[in-house]
């Protein structure tokens, strides 16, 4: 089948349905829409999976390495709209070309919020296949 790679059991299953990376059965982030969860009142606050009790936050700091991961997406996300634009408007200047980066990637820092922590929990926990 096609979608064969994306079944229970795969990390990329976690994160792109937004699953506890143990169980896969609960939601990691309150809301899957990256936009409502910083206006949620406990805006970000992860604590520990319903369903397993695995703590998403293992350590004091663990968050912190999840930088280097959006840092990492939006350094792509910027080098892939400068190779765009560059090829579809040849003579833009470099004054909107920051513009326009800059502000692309303020408004998808949520979605790089969302998407670092659960690439970050997912290289640290596996799914443990006793919660079917
Ligand atoms: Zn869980």
């Amino acid at each position: 089948m096609f979608f064969n790679w994306l079944k229970k059991g795969k990390k990329i299953y976690s994160i792109i349905y937004n699953l506890c990376p143990k169980c896969h059965s609960s939601p990691f982030w309150p809301s899957s829409n990256p936009y409502k969860n910083i206006i949620i009142k406990n805006k970000g606050d992860i604590g520990f999976c319903k369903k397993c009790n695995l703590k998403y936050e293992m350590e004091p700091g663990f968050w912190f390495g999840a930088m280097y991961i959006s840092y990492a997406i939006s350094i792509f996300i910027s080098l892939s709209l400068w190779v765009f634009l560059n090829y579809f408007f040849s003579n833009i200047s470099i004054t909107n070309i920051i513009i326009i980066i800059s502000s692309f990637l303020l408004l998808c820092s949520p979605i790089t919020y969302y998407f670092s922590r659960l690439l970050w929990i997912n290289i640290f926990v596996s799914y443990d296949p006793k919660y079917k």
